[in-house]
C-alpha cells in the first residue's frame, strides 16, 4: 500500500473511532432490519421463540449442555454465583485486573474477592491462587480479559483438587478456546455478557449462563423470572432478568456469523502484530494452545499519555481497560485495600492501551494506525 506520508508528515488524515458498533450493524444490516420487524410483528417481546432458539443455538455453539438467557452479564455473573452457593461469609478468588462487573458478581452475594495478580498474558496467575486459597475459598472466578485465555489446565486442576466451584466470566471471550474447547464450558458456568461492543453483541443489553449443570440451568430459569416456574407461583425470591425476543432474535442472526467475526478480528491482530515496529511498545501475546479472540488489542507502554496524545492528534482514538484496578475503586474502598497492594495488577492498569479494534475495520483503517504508530518518536 502507497505510504500515507511524505517527509514524516502524514498527508491523510482519517478518524478512527476505539470502537465501531455500527460497521457490525452495517454489514449483516439486511439481516437485522428483517428478523427485528419479524420480532415487532410477532406480538411476542418477552422470553418467546427467539430466546428459546438462542438458548439452543448458544449452547451449540459453545459445546455446552445448557444455556439461559438473561439480562446482562453481571446478572449472569452473580446470578450464577448466588445459584452455585455463594454468599455471606465466602471468599472467591478472582483476577486483579478485570472489568469491575466480575467483582460486583462477587459482592452483590455478600460474598468477598479476594485478588490474584495476572500473568504476561493479561489473566490470572494460575501459579498464584493456591497461596490465596482458605478454607472460606468457594470459588474461583476467571476472566478470560480481553478475549485472551487463562491457563485452564492448570485452573481447573487446582478448583478440583480443593473442591472449588468454577466460574468463567466470558464477557469478552466469546468463542475463544483452550486447547480446542471453548472458554465458559471448563467449570460450573461460564457468564457471557451481549453487550453492544462485545464480540457478539445484542443492540442493549443481554447475557447469559451455559453449564452442563441441568439443576443449574434449571434454577437460573426459575430466578431470572422473579422465581416463578409456573406463572403467579414463585417458589424463591428471583430477580427479573429475562431475556426479550429483539435481542435474542437480533444475537441469532448475529451468532451466525461468528465464525467470520472473529477469524476478521484474529486477522486484524495479526497485522497489528507484525506491523508494530515501534521500540518501547509490548505486544499482547497468545497463549500456546489457545486462540484469542481479540476482544480488545491491548499494548503497553510506559509513555501512554504521550502516545495516546499523539495518535489523538492524528484523529486515531484509544481506550484504557481500565484505568483503575477494582481493589482500589472508590466502590471498594470498604475492602481495605491500598495502593501497591497488587503490584503487577497496578502497573498493568498504569501502560495497557487498547488500539482500535472492531468488525468492520477497513485495511487503511489499520494500516493509518500502522502508520501513526511508526512514526510515533
Ligand atoms: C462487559 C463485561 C461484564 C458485564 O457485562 P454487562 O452485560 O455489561 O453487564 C462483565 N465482565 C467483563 C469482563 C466484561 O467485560
Amino acid at each position: 500500500m502507497m505510504s500515507l506520508f511524505r517527509k514524516g508528515r502524514a498527508v491523510i488524515y482519517m478518524k478512527i473511532m476505539p470502537n465501531r458498533m455500527d460497521y457490525g450493524f452495517l454489514r449483516y444490516q439486511e439481516e437485522f432490519e428483517q428478523k427485528a420487524l419479524s420480532v415487532l410483528r410477532s406480538g411476542r417481546y418477552v422470553l418467546g421463540e427467539e430466546v428459546a432458539n438462542f438458548e439452543k443455538n448458544f449452547a451449540a455453539y459453545t459445546g455446552a449442555e445448557h444455556c439461559v438467557g438473561l439480562a446482562s452479564g453481571l446478572d449472569a455473573l452473580w446470578i450464577a454465583a448466588r445459584l452455585l452457593g455463594i454468599g455471606q461469609g465466602d471468599e472467591v478468588i478472582v483476577q486483579g485486573n478485570t472489568y469491575i462487573a466480575s467483582v460486583m458478581g462477587i459482592t452483590i452475594n455478600g460474598a468477598l474477592p479476594v485478588f490474584v495478580e495476572p500473568d504476561a498474558y493479561y489473566q490470572i496467575d494460575a501459579d498464584r491462587i493456591e497461596e490465596k486459597i482458605t478454607e472460606k475459598t468457594k470459588a474461583v472466578m476467571v476472566v478470560h480479559l480481553y478475549g485472551l485465555v487463562a491457563d485452564m489446565g492448570k485452573i481447573t486442576r487446582i478448583c478440583q483438587k480443593h473442591g472449588l466451584k468454577l466460574i468463567e466470566d466470558c464477557a469478552q471471550s466469546h468463542g475463544a478456546l483452550y486447547r480446542g474447547k471453548m472458554t465458559g464450558t471448563f467449570g460450573d458456568a461460564g457468564c457471557f455478557s451481549f453487550y453492544p461492543s462485545k464480540n457478539l453483541g445484542a443492540f442493549g443489553d443481554a447475557g447469559a449462563i451455559v453449564t452442563n449443570n441441568a439443576e443449574l440451568a434449571g434454577n437460573a430459569r426459575i430466578f431470572r423470572n422473579y422465581g416463578s416456574e409456573k406463572r403467579y407461583y414463585n417458589k424463591v425470591v428471583g430477580a427479573n432478568s429475562r431475556l426479550d425476543e429483539l435481542q435474542a432474535g437480533l444475537l441469532n442472526v448475529r451468532l451466525a456469523h461468528m465464525a467470520e467475526i472473529t477469524a476478521e478480528r484474529r486477522m486484524l491482530a495479526e497485522r497489528y502484530g507484525s506491523g508494530i515496529t515501534a521500540r518501547g511498545l509490548l505486544l499482547p501475546m497468545e497463549r500456546e494452545n489457545t486462540e484469542s479472540v481479540w476482544h480488545q488489542y491491548v499494548i503497553r507502554t510506559h509513555r501512554r499519555q504521550e502516545l495516546m496524545d499523539y495518535l489523538n492528534e492524528k484523529g486515531i482514538g484509544t481506550l484504557i481497560h481500565y484505568p483503575v484496578p477494582p481493589h482500589l475503586a472508590q466502590a471498594y474502598a470498604g475492602l481495605g485495600h491500598k495502593k501497591g497492594d497488587l503490584p503487577v495488577t497496578e502497573e498493568y492498569a498504569d501502560t495497557v492501551l487498547s488500539l482500535p479494534m472492531y468488525t468492520g475495520m477497513k485495511p487503511e483503517e489499520q494500516q493509518y494506525i500502522l502508520e501513526c504508530l511508526g512514526a510515533f518518536r
